[in-house]
């Protein structure tokens, strides 16, 4: 008789789990996922795919608005929000049991339970109360969103979570924070016509991004009609019905049918039975503590994607779990590289960034040489819209490399993903110099910016 039930036992069936699951299974190991919600996880069934289709769809209000300079005569847009709403739900359905049937193939089996840890290699169903011993447990149990300290009226604010169920479309939303889910949703709403408000507690957006690129989706943002309230956050929500009153720190108030909370998402490590385990957490973060191979305190526990807390990204996740089951079932030592991971903020206009900021790279290198441009896109010069794109390189001015890229505009994030390539192969400005643009297009600035616009020699220390 086997020495354990299973070889693995998953906790989380998102993307980080699934992955693990899927190719632990195929290196031959008896796998076992549990999955306490929907398959998937939170980027299938609550973020990246979900928010990705609404961006898709609100955007066309300015295809609406731009086509007119083209000659189009489109008559007054009409939009029904119940109908977004279903045929985003019957997507994500599809998109679940896809992710279900992969499992499925792989051999991996999967349970529909919250699974608890009891001990080292033991874990617990809730469902049925049953136990399963396991070689190793992998924890990919993701994150949820934080609301933060628990102010008057708390109860009515709702979170990314929700913004995907709504019966309506509201007509005015306050949402506080100013990272990327507050982004993208201020650009969602306002593109299907909601009166957007965004709070945010510091004196701009997007903090730890390239300056330039806070400065740049702020104006662009505001220019579309959303109003941006920085230096102050809400206090207290009072509610009237249907509607609600947003209480601001400097004293003011807003009216709104929706008030969403976008600050920030805590790693699920509560009530995990971590502690029973003695699986440690990481005091700077929050998260699960791991080595360069996802493993935990405990030698038979591992940890993958946003229960890490490192970098929440679905392709991180993915990555990390591929890593672990290579690295234990597949005779193969892998470690995740999280140097250069590419990000976009799917706001209206996108941003897409590699690599260092300049504020990063000044404090790294001692010359640094900055390449920026802001230009009117050719689609504008014929609709009239008042936008800019931003792209800017980040170059190292001692060895030439490029240390960074960023964009604001347009197909940001598909630039970046290419872009982000050449950064991780540590291409040089020389490099991209010799690459002949393709035109015309934005992303030829990337290779025709010739003359630095700033250059940063830090001075030796006297
Ligand atoms: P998750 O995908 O969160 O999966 C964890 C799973 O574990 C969940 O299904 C949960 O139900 C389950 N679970 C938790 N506890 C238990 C338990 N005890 N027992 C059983 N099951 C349990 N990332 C991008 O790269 N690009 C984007 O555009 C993007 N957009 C986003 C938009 C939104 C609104 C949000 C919220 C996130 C977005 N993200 C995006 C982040 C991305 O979704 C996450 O980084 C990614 O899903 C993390 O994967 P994971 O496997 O670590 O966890
Ligand atoms: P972010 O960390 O991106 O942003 C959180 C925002 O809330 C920041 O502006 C932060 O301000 C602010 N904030 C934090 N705490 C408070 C507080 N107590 N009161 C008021 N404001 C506060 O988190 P999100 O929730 O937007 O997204 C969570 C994560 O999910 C992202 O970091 C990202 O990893 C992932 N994600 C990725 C996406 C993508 O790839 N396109 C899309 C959506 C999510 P400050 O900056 O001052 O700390």
């Amino acid at each position: 008789m086997a020495e354990f039930d299973v070889d693995l036992f998953v906790i989380g069936g998102g993307s980080g789990g699934v992955r693990a699951a899927r190719i632990a299974a195929g290196h031959g190991a008896r796998a076992m996922i549990a999955e306490e919600y929907r398959m998937g996880g939170t980027c299938v069934i609550r973020g990246c795919v979900p928010k990705k289709l609404f961006v898709i769809g609100s955007h066309f209000r300015q295809e609406f608005e731009d086509a007119a300079g083209f000659g189009w005569t489109v008559p007054s847009a009409g939009f029904d929000w119940p109908t977004l709403i279903a045929n985003k739900d019957k997507e994500i359905a599809r998109l679940e049991a896809a992710y279900t049937t992969n499992v499925e193939k792989s051999g991996a089996q999967i349970v529909k339970s919250r699974a608890v840890i009891e001990d080292k290699h033991t874990v617990r169903l809730l469902e049925n109360d049953k136990k399963i011993t396991a070689r190793y447990i992998l924890i990919a149990t993701g994150g949820a969103p934080n609301h933060g300290a628990s102010i008057p009226g708390i109860e009515h604010v709702i979170s990314s979570n929700e913004a995907f169920h709504l019966k309506e479309l509201p007509k005015r939303i306050v949402i506080q924070g100013g990272g990327y889910i507050a982004l993208e949703f201020a650009g969602i709403f306002a593109g299907f016509g909601s009166d957007v408000t965004v709070i945010y507690r510091g004196d701009n957006i997007l903090r730890g991004f390239d300056e330039d690129v806070r400065t740049h989706v702020r104006t662009e943002m505001e220019k579309q009609g959303i109003t941006i309230l920085t230096g102050c956050t809400v206090t207290r929500v009072d509610r009237h019905g249907e509607s609600f009153t947003t209480h601001l720190s400097n004293g003011s108030s807003i009216g709104s049918e929706q008030v969403m909370f976008a600050i920030g998402r805590h790693p699920n490590v509560a009530n995990l039975g971590l502690e029973k385990a003695g699986v440690a957490i990481n005091p700077n973060n929050g998260g699960i503590a791991v080595d360069h191979f996802s493993r935990s305190s405990v030698d038979s526990i591992y940890a993958i994607g946003d229960v890490t807390h490192r970098f929440n990204l679905t392709p991180v996740a993915i990555r990390e779990g591929h890593a672990f089951a290579d690295t234990v079932f597949g005779k193969r030592e892998v470690r995740v590289d999280h140097a250069n991971i590419p990000t976009a903020v799917f706001s209206q206009p996108e941003v897409g960034t590699v690599g260092l900021t300049e504020t990063e790279a000044r404090a790294q290198f001692s010359r640094v040489d900055i390449y920026k441009t802001t230009f009117r896109p050719i689609k504008a010069t014929m609709s009239g819209r008042d936008t800019r794109v931003l792209m800017k390189l980040v170059v190292d001015g001692t060895t030439d490399r490029v240390l960074g890229c960023h964009m604001v505009g347009d197909a940001a994030a598909e630039i970046t993903q290419a872009v982000a390539i050449a950064v991780k192969m540590k291409a040089t400005k020389a490099d991209f110099d010799a690459t002949i643009a393709l035109h015309p297009t934005a992303a030829e600035e990337l290779v025709t910016m010739r003359t630095p616009t700033a250059r940063h020699v830090r001075q030796a220390a006297e």
